[in-house]
């Protein structure tokens, strides 16, 4: 396996002198240096082939049984130079001081045939001084959801991390899923995660709020200078409070990217912590995150959150923005002012207003574009869709089949169009239907004004309205059978979400909403943290 590595991180900014494994505080530094852990017998489960493209790894790399070996972390290519990075966050609106890569460690950067740096990270690779009283490693159920998620996200077109591969690592691992006194031994595993840097605000909090102040501006310096070079170019010093100024308000718009995104595809991250957020406006951290199923904007996915529901699904632009609010304070000290930190938090709030519009109108095929009066069109669609529970992705996919030029019967349209996205038919009461169908005539005038073709919309509106996404029990399904050694279904999802804007006859299985024994069972409709 043919790999060039330029690991800047490592050679560029402070190492932790210590070598030392066991838990720790680690100051001054950015990273540790750390080995991965061996494990018993590495088997590859599954490989995600576009990102083994992107680093220009052949088939025959991608099959080997040094594949197997290099990417559970049993051996070190030439040039690797493994490290765990130091980082702090905000957990659950309180900050927690030292986290780190408790189970995560990058193994360097490769350099591409096209001149782009990818990290390579594997997850589940053994302790680091991070891992406080863990064990730094992952289990299978989890290294499913985040390799499947990761990839289903970026062929959504949401900016993510990348994941290149799921190894198994032959060994168990002892977890307590429901955190109920119930320890069993699962399957471990590691999956290869890929993105420019995994840099994360919590990197700039840890830093700040130890008064590290030079070591600070080491880091924003080097993130500016190798991650937001347009930013770089522009300023003499890339840690200047100028430069630092615009580096923050393009994290910002990038946040607010990232977050439209979400809300277009019905995704839940469960853990908006700011030790999860990417400084690259990438979905980072696949642990305890759900797809909205019925359209709940009170969902959260995640058990731990279940009685503040902090990180509930209408709730993630509020979020985004409070974590943008965590990483101005931590940079405050390179610019001393409050007034530019505080613009870029408008920047944020613009871009969030500005691009969820679009949004909104491309996946109701408002072609002529976001209209002042659709924000009643919309604010109605949202209490509709609660009326009864109703599938999120099925509807906004089966609308686009509503005739509006030629209008369809409104009775026509929820019997049978829309029905599907209905958990429970049996619940159309007249009063529902009433709801519905006076949204649907509202809906019908606002298209048929715009003047676009029944046909057209449909193009347009499938083009962001996904008909497969990750729906939590598939996953779950997936990981039964793995667990009972079976990975096909694995490769098999991986494979139809890849094109989650296709039709793709003969797998309308996979996107039929959620039977009704998934309602209530975990992992479906439930997660924990413990992964
Ligand atoms: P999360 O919110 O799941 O991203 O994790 C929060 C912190 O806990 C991070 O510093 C993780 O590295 C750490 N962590 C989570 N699980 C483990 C584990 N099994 N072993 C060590 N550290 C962990
Ligand atoms: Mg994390």
């Amino acid at each position: 396996m043919d790999l060039t590595f330029d690991n800047r991180f490592t050679d560029e900014l402070p190492a932790d002198p210590s070598e030392v494994v066991a838990p720790r505080q680690v100051h001054h530094a950015a990273y540790s240096r750390v080995a991965p852990k061996t494990t018993s017998a590495p088997t590859t489960v599954a490989v995600a082939s576009e990102v083994a493209g992107l680093l220009d790894l052949t088939d025959d790399d991608v099959a080997s049984e040094q594949f197997a070996r290099v990417f559970s972390g049993n051996e070190l290519l030439e040039g690797m130079d493994p490290f765990a990075m130091a980082y702090a966050g905000h957990q659950f609106g309180n900050f927690a001081g030292q986290l780190g890569d408790g189970r995560a460690i990058a193994l360097g950067e490769v350099v591409t045939a096209s001149g782009d740096h990818l990290m390579l990270q594997l997850k589940g690779a053994g302790p680091t001084p991070y891992s406080r009283r863990a064990d730094g490693l992952a289990v299978l159920r989890s290294s499913v959801r985040e390799f499947l998620c990761s990839e289903a996200m970026h062929h959504l077109g949401v900016p993510t991390t990348r994941a290149l591969s799921l190894v198994r690592t032959g060994d168990q691992v002892l977890r307590d899923m429901l955190y109920d006194g119930n320890p069993a031994y699962e399957p471990g595993a590691v999956v290869c995660r890929v993105a420019p840097t995994f840099i994360r605000f919590g990197n700039f909090e840890l830093f700040s709020s130890r008064g590290e102040i030079d070591e600070l501006r080491q880091l924003t310096a080097f993130t500016i200078r190798t991650e937001f070079p347009e930013i770089a170019a522009k300023h003499d010093d890339p840690a200047s409070p100028e430069a630092v100024t615009e580096f923050f308000a393009e994290v910002a718009r990038r946040t607010a990217t990232m977050i439209v995104h979400w809300m277009r595809v019905g995704f839940v991250h469960g853990v908006m912590n700011t030790d999860n957020m990417s400084i690259l406006g990438l979905t980072i951290d696949y642990g305890p995150y759900g797809w909205l199923e019925d359209f709940d904007p009170g969902w959260t996915p995640n058990t731990t959150d279940a009685g503040q529901k902090r990180y509930r699904y209408g709730q993630q632009p509020q979020i985004a923005q409070w974590n943008l609010v965590q990483l101005a304070n931590a940079l405050y000290p390179l610019i001393e002012e409050v007034d530019p930190l505080q613009a870029g938090i408008e920047a944020f709030a613009e871009a969030f207003e500005a691009e969820w519009q679009d949004m909104m109108a491309a996946k109701l095929g408002l072609v002529d574009g976001w209209q002042d009066a659709d924000g009643q069109l919309v604010s109605d669609l949202f209490a509709m869709l609660q009326a009864t529970e109703t599938d999120m992705t099925i509807f906004y996919r089966q609308l686009a089949n509503v005739g509006c030029v030629a209008p369809t019967s409104n009775d026509a349209d929820i019997d049978t169009t829309l029905i599907d996205a209905f958990y429970l038919p049996d619940e159309l009461t007249a009063e529902v239907r009433s709801v519905i169908h006076d949204w649907l005539t509202a809906y019908k005038k606002r298209v048929a004004a715009s003047g676009v073709s029944d046909a057209a919309r449909k193009v347009s509106m499938d083009l962001v309205n996904p008909k497969f996404v990750l729906r939590n029990y598939l996953a779950q399904v997936a990981i039964d059978k793995a667990e009972a050694g079976d990975d096909s279904l694995v490769v098999e999802l991986l494979d139809v979400l890849r094109k989650p804007y296709d039709e793709q006859p003969g797998n309308e299985y996979f996107a039929e909403r959620r039977p009704e024994w998934a309602r209530t069972k975990v992992g479906c409709s439930m997660l924990s943290c413990s992964s």
